[in-house]
C-alpha cells in the first residue's frame, strides 16, 4: 500500500503523529499513517510555487495531454483503485466500480477537452487607438482540501480543473480516507512535471490549518462542513485568498399527489440512502402532498427495510457502513432526539446494526414538522424525514427554509407545476422526477451556506482561472 507523501516529485514518509486509518466495515485498523510535518507542508507549498512558473505557461494542449494520460492510468488500474476505496470507506465494491471510477476518469477527460475550448469576450478597439483583449489565466498555488465521503471523486473534481487551468496544487485528503489519494501520487508524479501536484496527508487542525494560512497559497478549495468553510473564509481574509467552497446540504424533495408513487419510492430508495446517506445532495427531506403521504410513508418504509448491506458477498450490498463510530453515533443521536417527539414515528430502521463496524439501518422518520431538528440539520447518514403538506406555498417555503442551498427535487407529472416550483427553489440544482443524477458537463455547487463555486463543467474551469484585461496602445 502506498503511504508516502508527494512533495515536488519526491516521495517521503510523513514525520509527525500517526493517524489510524480504519476499515469502517469492521472497525479494525488498516494502517497507521504519520501525517506531514510543518516543514513538509512548507516544502510542498514551495514545490508548488516553483512549479507554477513553468506549468502556468504550458500550452492547453500540453496540460490536456497530461490529464488524458492520468485518466488512462486510473482506468487501467480501476480494479485496484475500487478495492482500495471500498476498503477505506466501506463502500460496496459494485458502487465504486460502476459509479465512481467512471465518473473520476470522465472528470479528467472532460477538463482535458474543456481547457482547449475556453472562450471569452472578443478582442477589439473599445477606445480609439487601443486594442483590448481578455485573458483567462491561472491563479497560482491552490490548497485543495477534501472530505471523506467520495475521496477519489472529490480529488478529481478539485485537481482536474485546477491543473487544467494552469495552477499548481497542494492536496490534503481527509485524515480518515487518504489511501486512494496516496495511490494517485505515483500516477501524478509520473504524468505531471515535478511539483504541479503535491500530496500531504494529515488532520485539519494541523496540516489543513497550516495550508490555508500559508502566505504562498493563492486559493483555498474546500469540500467539507459549513463550520470548516467558515474557518477557510477567516484564514483567507488575512491575505485575501480566493476561495471555492462546497459545503453541506439538506436536500428537499417535494412530492405532488400526481407523482408516480413507485418512481418516487424507487428514487428515494436509491438517492436518499446512496453511500449510506453520506452525500451532500442526499434526498433526505421529503415534503409529501396530503393525498400521497400515507402510501409514500408505507412504501418507502418497506423499501428502506429491503436495502441490502453487510452481506458476505459484497457484490450484493447496496450500501455500506458509516465512515466512523463517531459518525454512526452522531446519526443515532439525531434519530433518538427525533423519536422523543410525540408527533414523530420511526417507521423503518432507527438503530445501529451488528457488533462490528459502523452500520446504521436505513431509517424513515414519518410525521416530521418543519421546525424539527431532523428536518433542519444535516444528518449525513441513511435517514429520510417525511413531512406532510396540503398547500404548495407551504411546501416551497419549507423547502427554502434552510441554511443550506445545494440540491433539491420536484416530483410531478405536470410540467408547468414542475417548472414553476423549480423556479421558486433557492438551490444550486433542482431535479424533476429524479434526484442526484450528475454529469460532468453540468455544474455542481450551492447557494447560501452550502457555499459557492462550481465543481465539474466549464464553470469550474472559470472558478480556477482569473479574468485579465490586456490593453495595447497602437
Ligand atoms: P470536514 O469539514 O470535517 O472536513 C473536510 C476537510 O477539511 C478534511 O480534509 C479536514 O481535515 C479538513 N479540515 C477540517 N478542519 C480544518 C481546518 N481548521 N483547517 C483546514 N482544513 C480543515 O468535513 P467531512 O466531515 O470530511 O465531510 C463531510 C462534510 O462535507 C459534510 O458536511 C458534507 O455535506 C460536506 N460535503 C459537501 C459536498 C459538496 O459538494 N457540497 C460534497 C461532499 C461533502
Amino acid at each position: 500500500m502506498d503511504t508516502k507523501l508527494l512533495i515536488g516529485g519526491r516521495f517521503e514518509e510523513g514525520t509527525e503523529t500517526a493517524e489510524l486509518v480504519l476499515n469502517p466495515r469492521t472497525g479494525e485498523t488498516i494502517l497507521e499513517l504519520p501525517e506531514a510535518s510543518a516543514a513538509q507542508v512548507d516544502a510542498a507549498v514551495d514545490a508548488a510555487a516553483k512549479a507554477f512558473a513553468s506549468w502556468s505557461r504550458s500550452s492547453p494542449a500540453e496540460r490536456a495531454g497530461c490529464l488524458l494520460r492520468i485518466a488512462d492510468r486510473i482506468e487501467a488500474e480501476a480494479v485496484n483503485f475500487a478495492l482500495l476505496e471500498s476498503l477505506n470507506c466501506g463502500k460496496p465494491i459494485s458502487r465504486v466500480t460502476e459509479d465512481e471510477i467512471p465518473g473520476v476518469v470522465d472528470t479528467y477527460r472532460f477538463f482535458a477537452g474543456a481547457v482547449r475550448c475556453v472562450t471569452s469576450a472578443a478582442a477589439g478597439e473599445y477606445l480609439p487607438g487601443f486594442t483590448s483583449m481578455v485573458r483567462r489565466d491561472p491563479i497560482g498555488v491552490v490548497a485543495s482540501i477534501a472530505p471523506w465521503n467520495y475521496p477519489l471523486m472529490m480529488m478529481a473534481w478539485k485537481l482536474a480543473p485546477a491543473i487544467a487551468g494552469g495552477n499548481t496544487v497542494v492536496f490534503k485528503p481527509s485524515e480518515q480516507t487518504p489511501l486512494t489519494a496516496l495511490k494517485m501520487a505515483k500516477i501524478l508524479a509520473e504524468e505531471l512535471p515535478e511539483g504541479v501536484v503535491n500530496i500531504v496527508p494529515g488532520r485539519g487542525a494541523t496540516v489543513g490549518n497550516q495550508l490555508i494560512n500559508h502566505k504562498k497559497v493563492d486559493m483555498i478549495s474546500l469540500t467539507g462542513d459549513v463550520a470548516t468553510g467558515k474557518k477557510m473564509l477567516q484564514a483567507a481574509s488575512y491575505s485575501v485568498k480566493r476561495t471555492h467552497l462546497e459545503l453541506g446540504g439538506k436536500a428537499p424533495v417535494i412530492v405532488f399527489d400526481d407523482a408516480s408513487l413507485s418512481e418516487v419510492v424507487e428514487g428515494l430508495q436509491a438517492f436518499g440512502y446512496y453511500n449510506a446517506g453520506q452525500d451532500c445532495t442526499a434526498a433526505c427531506r421529503v415534503y409529501a402532498s396530503d393525498k400521497i403521504y400515507d402510501n409514500l410513508v408505507a412504501d418507502l418504509s418497506s423499501a428502506a427495510d429491503s436495502i441490502k448491506y453487510d452481506l458476505k458477498d459484497d457484490t450484493e450490498n447496496e450500501i455500506g457502513p458509516l465512515i466512523s463510530g463517531r459518525q454512526r453515533d452522531r446519526v443515532a443521536s439525531f434519530v433518538e432526539r427525533a423519536r422523543e417527539l410525540s408527533h414523530i414515528e420511526v417507521t423503518a430502521g432507527g438503530s445501529t446494526h451488528g457488533d462490528n463496524g459502523f452500520y446504521y439501518k436505513p431509517t424513515v422518520i414519518a410525521g416530521a414538522l418543519q421546525q424539527d431538528e431532523i428536518v433542519q440539520r444535516e444528518v449525513f447518514g441513511p435517514v429520510i424525514s417525511v413531512t406532510r403538506f396540503s398547500d404548495v406555498d407551504d411546501a416551497v417555503s419549507w423547502a427554502n427554509d434552510s441554511d443550506y442551498g445545494l440540491a433539491s427535487s420536484v416530483w410531478t407529472k405536470d410540467v408547468g407545476r414542475a417548472m414553476e416550483t423549480s423556479a421558486r427553489l433557492r438551490y444550486g440544482c433542482t431535479w424533476v422526477n429524479t434526484h442526484f443524477m450528475l454529469t460532468t458537463e453540468m455544474p455542481h455547487g450551492g447557494l447560501k451556506q452550502s457555499g459557492y463555486g462550481k465543481d465539474m463543467s466549464i464553470y469550474a474551469l472559470e472558478d480556477y482561472t482569473a479574468v485579465r484585461h490586456v490593453m495595447i496602445k497602437h
